[in-house]
């Protein structure tokens, strides 16, 4: 019989059973209120599992993240050596090309300027430009980012990318890779998109100096993690002009405290972390599938590269 854990220290991750019932009509499901004996614990479903808990599990064969990302399980200093996969997902990456798509057009096309109008019974126009001429970057051409790309390409934008390796990418998509790239790829960025996975070398790397090397008045939109900001600078760099707006779906507090200034600042729009999400259903049968192939001997289809972190 096969065992799979609930592990989440922050997160009631019940909604999950009723898919895992279905894709698992045989197996035991166990949630952080009743993991009962550790040993018997084939798979761990994770979002942000108690530290040190699956060091316990002597039989573990996987730990799939319920996420794309997998930054909530490297904090764990005692994770066990068994494979991590993340989950890859068609209807997650086109609910993020909608998102982006929706802000980089809000930014730029002045949406916000015409909801406050619109609220006053205000006829104002504001400057309207082909897509052609704002030029969008996106940092981290994944999975995620490569599907934006596609996206706002579609709708004429000037689309460019940043990833850590040369990559193939679609005809028209201006690419650029590594620390030695990054200072051309910003200069062009009219607006930049934050799709990087949170790693040792991401961290904080939408800050001060970052943000003054990109075109004056620049949109910010992070829905990476909320730690790839230094929440610091946001707001010097809006009030300095080096950006002109901010739209974020991440935070490092989360939900972001009532008390947080991101909540009164007019040049910055907060989404509650909604950007895209994946069906439980998808969660669940990836989790078969890797458990499948690990138990057969084969490489789980999207497991990570922990060296890397992501
Ligand atoms: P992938 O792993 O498929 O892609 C990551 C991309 O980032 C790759 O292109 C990679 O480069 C690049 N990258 C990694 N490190 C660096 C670096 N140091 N410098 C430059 N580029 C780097 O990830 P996904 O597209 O699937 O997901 C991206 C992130 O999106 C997730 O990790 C998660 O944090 C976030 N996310 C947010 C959601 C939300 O609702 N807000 C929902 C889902 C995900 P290379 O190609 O060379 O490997």
């Amino acid at each position: 019989m096969t065992t799979l854990a609930f592990l989440s220290a922050n997160l009631d991750l019940g909604y999950l059973l009723p898919a895992f019932r279905a894709e698992f009509p045989d197996a035991e499901l166990r949630t952080m209120a009743d993991l009962g004996p550790l040993d018997a614990i084939d798979a761990a479903v994770c979002w942000c599992p108690p530290a040190g808990l699956m060091a316990r599990m002597p039989n573990l064969a996987l730990i799939q993240s319920v996420g794309a990302g997998i930054d909530h399980l490297t904090a764990d200093a005692a994770l066990p050596d068994v494979p991590v996969c993340r989950i890859v997902d068609t209807d997650m990456a086109s609910g993020m090309a909608a998102y982006v798509t929706w802000a980089v057009i809000h930014g730029q096309r002045h949406m916000g300027r015409y909801l406050a109008s619109a609220a006053a019974g205000r006829w104002e126009e504001a400057p309207i430009q082909p897509p052609r001429a704002h030029r969008v970057g996106i940092a981290g051409l994944g999975t995620l980012g490569l599907v934006c790309a596609r996206a706002l390409m579609a709708l004429g934008y000037n689309v460019r990318g940043w990833s850590r390796s040369p990559r193939e990418v679609p005809e028209g998509l201006d690419c650029f890779h590594g620390q030695a790239q990054q200072a051309e790829f910003l200069a062009g960025c009219d607006t930049l998109v934050c799709l990087l996975p949170l790693t040792d070398e991401t961290t904080g790397i939408l800050n001060r100096e970052l943000f003054a090397q990109l075109p004056r008045g620049a949109h910010l939109i992070n829905v990476g993690r909320g730690a790839h900001l230094v929440e610091a600078d946001l707001i010097p760099a809006l009030d300095a002009g080096h950006l002109g707006a901010a739209t974020l779906d991440a935070f490092v507090q989360e939900p972001l405290p009532p008390e947080h200034p991101f909540w009164r600042d007019p040049r910055i729009l907060v989404t509650p972390h909604i950007a895209t999400r994946t069906q439980p259903a998808v969660i669940a049968r990836q989790t078969r599938l890797n458990l499948e192939r690990i138990r057969a001997g084969q490489a789980a289809d999207v497991a990570v590269d922990l060296q890397r972190g992501y």
